[in-house]
């Protein structure tokens, strides 16, 4: 069936200013590194990506090696695009980037500026774009100068691959480096995208976030779920078919970790009318450093369920203190920020 995107799509959703730049990012993206390879029916990937363009997420985050395969989910939404986004183009924000492994040899990895000029090419062929909005480079790599792959970086947006750029897991000191270098360049620092939630801060104890506000530099939150372990969905045990059973990247022994604290933050959300997964992203967002929390989702109605944190998204000095009491409980940081640390 052709595909209308609801009409009121642009009601309801908050955009945000990314840092000091002319874009906006709705105040919740989606990303597409679980469940739009192999493993997931079209059917799927195509309800989920629908339900989030309907609920005005404008954002779709990818990256070279989404999937599995690595690849897949680059040539799954670029299908969608051409059945159902091709007419709405220039209504999207698509990003994808490069840095983890992608294929064989010493040029299918890290932050040389051959790889990345390369990966970006394979990205915009698997995807059948001109360009994306944000490239980003996936992680910061100790053995290439930081010039060479900013200077890449740079290449692909004067190349016309890319409109924006970005890093992503980069600590406090190497983007402040990595944004003088870009100045000079004359390409600024769009966004960065660090891990951010509830029970992983690195962000705040590094400094990145104040770093980044004062940089004017915008930042979009990964995993703001904790991979799924800030939802309701463990509080009963590990059900059939979520993350925690069938993949490398949520152990059930972390899931299980962190359950007391979860069952205590469940209880908070309820008590402030909200499901955890909205109360996990409303924090997120709670204080204007993040200009969008970065999700994921395996079914559209997870992505209903995380909008509806926009119905309430401020927090009283009593809930926040409560919040910060029950996380120092366990230290959860399923992501460390970059191959540095
Ligand atoms: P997340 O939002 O923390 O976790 C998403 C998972 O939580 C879903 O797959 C689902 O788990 C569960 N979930 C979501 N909404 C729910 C709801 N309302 N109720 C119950 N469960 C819910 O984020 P993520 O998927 O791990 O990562 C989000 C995006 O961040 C990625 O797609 C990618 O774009 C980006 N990312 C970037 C990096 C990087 O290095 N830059 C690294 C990781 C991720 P089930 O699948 O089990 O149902």
């Amino acid at each position: 069936m052709t595909y209308v995107p609801n009409p009121d799509r642009y009601g309801r959703m908050i955009y945000n200013r990314c840092g000091r730049s002319g874009l906006k990012l709705p105040a919740i993206s989606l990303g597409l590194w679980h469940n739009f390879g192999h493993d997931t029916p079209h059917a799927t990937k195509q309800a989920i990506c629908r339900t989030a363009f309907d609920l005005g997420i404008t954002h779709f985050d990818l990256a070279n090696n989404y999937g599995p395969p690595p690849g897949s989910a680059e040539e799954a939404f670029g299908e969608l695009l051409r059945t159902d986004f091709r007419s709405h183009r220039d209504e999207l924000i698509i990003s994808s980037k490069a840095g983890y492994l992608m294929w064989d040899g010493p040029y299918g990895e890290w932050g040389s500026r051959k790889y990345l000029i390369a990966s970006c090419d394979q990205s915009l062929k698997r995807m059948g774009l001109d360009y994306v909005d944000i490239f980003y480079s996936h992680r910061f790599d100790p053995d290439t100068p930081l010039e060479e792959t900013m200077g890449a970086l740079d290449h692909i947006v004067r190349s016309g691959r890319a409109q924006y750029i970005g890093i992503s897991s980069y600590n406090s000191q190497r983007t402040r480096e990595a944004v003088a270098i870009l100045k000079d360049l004359g390409t600024p620092l769009l966004i960065h995208q660090p891990s951010y939630n509830i029970l992983n801060r690195w962000v705040e104890t590094d400094g990145l976030k104040d770093t980044l506000k004062e940089l004017g530099v915008g930042c979009i939150a990964f995993v703001p779920l904790a991979q799924g372990i800030l939802t309701n969905k463990y509080l009963n045990g590990i059900p059939a078919g979520s993350r925690a059973t069938q993949d490398k990247s949520l152990h059930a022994s972390v899931v299980e970790k962190a359950l007391g604290s979860v069952r205590k933050l469940n209880d908070m959300a309820a008590a402030r009318g909200q499901t955890l997964a909205q109360m996990a992203i409303a924090w997120v967002l709670r204080d204007g450093g993040i200009t969008s929390a970065l999700i994921g989702a395996s079914k559209p109605e997870q992505v209903v369920d995380c909008i509806g944190a926009l119905d309430k998204l401020d927090f009283t000095t009593e809930e926040l203190a409560a919040i910060d009491a029950i996380s120092e409980e366990k230290d959860i940081n399923l992501w460390a920020r970059s191959s540095e640390d």
